[in-house]
Formats: structure tokens, sequence, C-alpha cells
């Protein structure tokens, strides 16, 4: 739907990819962003128009690209009690995100054929508040329907190397990736692992079992990092054979250009095997956006240590798990020097009796889509972070991973102008009134934060302002005709 008017975004704060200026947006009758402007352009722009041209003037408020979260699970259809498209997107627009990506699995059907891919469409469809791009699946079996997937325009595919937690969507071995990788060979697609693998001989589940199941730190003990070590080595084989000149046939069906990307990262003991492996990737010549090899964290990782967690609270349980203080500050570390790409929420609700105190039994997820910008800015602000690290990580990084780089994700000319008015400086206290979200338990129930989304506009038009969603849903799939 076209704007009526082209418009002008003004703030004194506007932060694109060269940094924080006074300047503007200027954004087409499409709802695409026409030029960006400093502030002596835009007074001769609006000077120039006679009027027709529509100012918004946010002043001190700071001006960003809408985040892009890339890993939220939405659960309909299925398991809609769950959560549901209305329900995500409308506390992802009050929380200034302008695009969600929609995880394949938890739903009923999963993501794993066109079929099901469909049918997922079709509860979405005029039901979203913001854009939604979807991630299909690879299990067991489903190698043949990969290519149909991608060009409906799945942003890439997800696979657990370790059961995912429920039945229909079941985890894949070495084999059944050496299908998938050949499948996707030239596509240039990307393959997103839950990188968690258990041990031949995993911990004494024995030894688990006699520990106190409400405390948090039995749960830890049974999600080592370990597990995410043995994941990642098995996956940086995988991008090793790919690079090695080989005369052997057999491995030549495992494509360089098919992408890695590791889901959610716990342990920061993962990275340098990362790091390694992107490295191989450049030495031969990559180009493509980080050599094809990233990774993400959450915000729960980069907020919380396990000795913060309350007994019996299983609103905190995720896996992998949150690790001790320690851990969280390499997180950090390893951010800050870009050895991890992209900071998501993992949105991943349930209903409130699948929540028991019981941490080995519960269901694991953290509910937080609303919040993650806010999360995000409340850790970063004190650790010297400007408002570009919003920007970076949480908007263009997940636009790159999902190959919608040219569309979302930043303040640049031909690029939707999805925008935020963000009050940095503000606060408020996260309470359940003011959750959207279908199931309101989280963490953060009662944590102040900072950081204040006062507006969000979708391709130009405003989707939220000050507490309050706008009526209709106007959000795109972002799909190809299907
Ligand atoms: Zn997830």
């Amino acid at each position: 739907m076209a704007l009526p008017d082209r418009h002008l975004f003004l703030s004194k704060r506007l932060v694109t990819d060269s940094g924080v200026s006074d300047g503007g947006v200027l954004v087409d009758e499409r709802g695409t962003i026409e030029q960006i402007v400093t502030r002596e352009q835009a007074d001769k722009i609006v000077a120039d128009s006679d009027g027709k041209i529509k100012v918004v003037d946010g002043g001190e408020l700071a001006l960003l690209a809408g985040v892009v979260d890339s890993h939220v699970h939405v659960n309909e259809p299925g398991r809609t009690a769950w959560e549901g498209f209305r329900t995500a997107t409308s506390a992802a627009a009050a929380g200034g995100i302008t695009t969600i990506v929609d995880m394949p699995l938890n739903s009923i059907p999963p993501t794993t054929t066109l079929e099901n891919l469909k049918i997922k469409a079709s509860a979405a469809e005029g039901n979203v508040f913001v854009d939604v791009g979807f991630w299909g699946g690879v299990i067991v079996g489903n190698e043949d329907s990969l290519r149909n997937l991608v060009k409906a325009g799945v942003v890439g595919f997800k696979c657990f190397l370790c059961p995912s937690g429920v039945d229909e969507f079941p985890n894949v071995g070495p084999e059944d990736l050496e299908k998938a990788f050949a499948a996707l060979e030239g596509t240039g697609s990307v393959l997103a692992f839950h990188a968690e693998l258990e041990d031949d001989v995993p911990p004494s589940r024995k030894k688990i079992k006699k520990k106190d199941p409400e405390e948090y730190q039995t749960y830890l003990e049974s999600r080592p990092s370990k597990m995410e070590l043995n994941a990642v080595s098995l996956i940086k084989d995988f991008v090793d054979k790919t690079e090695r000149p080989t005369q052997r046939h057999e491995l030549r069906i495992i494509s360089g250009n098919v992408r890695v990307h590791i889901v959610h990262v716990s342990s920061s003991e993962v990275v340098p095997l990362l790091v390694d492996a992107r490295k191989t990737r450049l030495a031969k010549g990559h180009e493509a956006w980080r050599a094809g090899v990233t990774a993400e964290t959450c915000h729960h990782y980069l907020t919380f240590s396990a000795d913060q967690i309350p007994k019996g609270r299983s609103e905190y349980k995720c896996a992998p798990p949150i690790r001790d203080k320690n851990n969280k500050e390499k997180l950090w570390e390893y951010l800050l020097e870009d050895k991890l790409d992209l900071v998501v929420s993992d949105h991943s609700p349930c209903t409130p009796d699948l929540k028991c105190s019981n941490n080995l039994e519960a269901w694991g997820g953290i509910s937080s889509v609303q919040f993650g910008l806010s999360l995000f800015w409340t850790a970063a602000s004190t650790r010297g972070l400007d408002l570009t690290s919003i920007s970076k990580y949480m908007s263009s990084g997940p636009a790159q991973l999902c190959g919608l780089q040219n569309r979302k994700g930043a303040l640049r000319p031909g690029l939707d102008a999805d925008l935020i008015f963000f009050d940095p400086e503000a606060t408020f206290t996260v309470t359940t009134e003011i959750i959207r979200h279908k199931n309101k338990l989280t963490p953060y129930i009662g944590k102040e934060l900072k950081g204040v989304v006062k507006e969000t506009y979708l391709r130009g038009r405003l989707i939220y302002k000050d507490g309050e969603v706008v009526e209709k849903p106007q959000g795109k799939l972002l799909l190809n005709d299907i």
C-alpha cells in the first residue's frame, strides 16, 4: 500500500552505517528510503517542497533502522496456545522490531516441506504487524524438499544435532548433513545449527538424577559446554572438508557456498573454533559476508549468569543453558571483537503449565522478543557501546545472515523505510501488563531496562506509538510466490 506522501524523518541523533549525526531519512511513496540527508539538506528539501513532504521530527529521539530478529519461534499453527503470529508480531512492533524470522519448529506441521510452508504462510497471512521471514528445517529424510523451500524464499535452514524437544523435528547426524549440504549446493543458502551434541558417554544421568531438579545447577550440569564444543567441532570438520582441494569425490559434494551459522551460542569456548573455521575460508578467498561462517548469541546469555538464577524458576531455562559469569563476560568480549556476529532473542514461549519448577522436566525456552532491543542497550550502554552497536548486531547482522541486506536492516537508499524513534536515556520496568506476547512468563519481569521504543515505522508507515500498536496488521510475508 502506497503512502499518501513522501516523508522526511528527522532526528538530532540519526544512526547510520557511518555513525550518529544530525539529519534525516527521506522516504518515497512506496515506503522505500530515497536518501539519507544532513540537517542542512533536510531544511532545503522542506523549503523547496511546497508543503508536499510530510515531516516527522523526532527531535532528540534517536532514529535507527528497525531491528531484525532472526530467531523467533511463533509456534502457529499447531501450538498456537504457546504463541501466535498476531501476538508475537505485535510484541515485536512494540519492541522496535520490524522484521522477525520464524523458526521451522514447534509449530505443527514444522516448516520442512513446501506444503508445510504453505500451511504456515496461510496462518500468518493478514495476521502480522511486522514483516515475517521463514526458516526451513532440515530433518532426517527431507533433503528432496530443500530446493523447493529455497525457491519459495526461506532465508535458510535450521537443524539440530541433539533432540529438538519435539517429535516432529528429529535431529540429524553426519550422513543427513552430507545429504543436506549436497542438496543445497549452489543455492547460497545457509544451514543454521542448534549446536549441542552429546558425548558418547554423556554426563552421568544417574548422578544428575540424584541431585535436586529444582536447582538450576542440576540442569546446567546436564548440558555442559562440552556438548557445544562437540557440535561445533563436527560442523568445523564439514567446513574444512569443503575447503580442502581434494581428489576424493565423496567430499566434493559438500559445497563451499553453503553458508554455516551457529544459533544461540551459549558457551564462549566454541568461539575460537568458529574463528578458525572462518579463517580457513577467508584464506581460500571467500568474499561472502564473514566468509559464510557466522554465529549469534542471545540476550539471556549476555544478561544473566547461572549464579543469579533462583531455585525452581524454569522461566530461565533454555538450551543450551545460561552459564557462569566468566562465560558471560567472555561472550561480550567476543562480540565486541566481532567474533560473534549478531544478537537475537530466541523467543521461545510455551504455556505456563509446561514451566514447572523441575528444571529437568520443564520446557526449555525464554520469552523476550518485545524487550530484546532494551535488554541489549541496557547492558551495551554500560560497556561503552554507542547506538551504532544496536544497528550492527541487531539489524544489519541478522539481515545479512538472512540474505535480506538489500531490503532490511540499515538506513540506506533503496532499502525499506523500517525505522524506529528510540529514547536511549529513558527507562521502564517490565510488567505483565505491558507484555504483548501470548504467555507472559519471562525471567525479565520486574527488571528495569534502559532505552524506550517510542515509535516504530514499517515501510514508512506508523505501526506502533507510545504503547499502542496500530489496529490493522500491515506486515508482509517475505516469501516468493508460493
Ligand atoms: Zn530457538
